[in-house]
């Protein structure tokens, strides 16, 4: 029997020494980030590397250093800040902004 964790991996034939032909399964490689809100892919993120080479990047290299930087894209990480913002001067209430973006503002900048 297929193991479970095996059945969604890619199956491939081998052939052994003695001549007869394995069965091997491959590890596929990660496909691309994409924005946790508009899911475009996202910049200065490694794809389509397989994992043992992503581990040995730097932490730099492997994703923005800007807030957050990795899970959204530059277009919605202003747009964030923007509404961030109006919220932290009370020009608009936390209730007016949408649930989508009220996930990633940080706590102590809801009220
Ligand atoms: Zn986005």
């Amino acid at each position: 029997m297929v193991k479970p964790g095996d059945r969604t991996k890619k199956k491939k034939f081998r052939k052994t020494t003695k001549g007869k032909s394995k069965r091997v399964f491959e590890r596929g490689t990660p496909g691309k980030q994409s924005c946790g809100l508009c899911g475009k892919p996202l910049h200065g993120v490694p794809n389509h590397k397989p994992k043992s080479d992503i581990l040995k990047l730097s932490k730099s290299e492997k994703r923005p250093t800007a807030k957050h930087g990795g899970v959204l894209c530059g277009e919605c990480r202003r747009n964030l800040a923007e509404e961030t913002a109006k919220v932290v001067s009370k020009a608009k209430s936390v209730e007016d902004v949408s649930i989508k973006i009220r996930k990633y503002m940080v706590k102590g900048e809801k009220k």
